[in-house]
């Protein structure tokens, strides 16, 4: 996304395209690690100096509720964010806590009766386990876990 097509689509959202607004979707949207808040923080600071930790939360928040950016809850970890526009489930590494994208396919919607009142907006997977990086070391760990039962036993 270009800088034209940043703008625009925070102003078709309703939000002014300040300096620290842009700064925030920009860094966003160039990544795909889903960088947490203090993270993002830190990027922003570094660009601009001036934007400070509160201003760079605000934009946060006020990109989340837009819908521009999504923020991805990792239970006993900081919140993640996520600019991209396509529409993607989540993997969660249980040990390293990376949040990576998995292409999206539809998930089915629960049945009418088990949300009640419930407006559903919308629904969205996250897989949990080893990442690509974690399961290799998961592996050997058990494989010498073996031998070494091998050898005492
Ligand atoms: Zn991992
Ligand atoms: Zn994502």
């Amino acid at each position: 996304m270009d800088a034209e097509a940043i703008r625009r689509s925070l102003e078709s959202s309703g939000l002014r395209c300040t300096p620290q607004r842009y700064a925030v979707m920009a860094f966003l949207l160039e990544r795909n690690e889903h960088p947490t808040a203090a993270e993002i923080f830190e990027a922003v600071n570094g660009v601009d100096p001036r934007s400070s930790r509160a201003t760079t939360y605000n934009n946060l928040r006020d990109l989340v509720q837009a819908g521009l950016v999504r923020e991805v809850a990792v239970e006993g970890r900081a919140a993640r964010f996520d600019a991209k526009g396509l529409r993607h489930h989540h993997f969660i590494c249980d040990r390293c806590g990376n949040v990576e994208d998995i292409d999206w396919y539809d998930v089915p919607k629960p049945a009418s009766g088990s949300l009640g009142k419930r407006i559903l907006r919308d629904s969205e997977l996250i897989f949990r386990g080893l990442c690509t990086k974690c399961a290799p070391r998961q592996a050997s760990a058990q494989r010498h876990k073996r031998h070494g039962r091998v050898n005492t036993g």
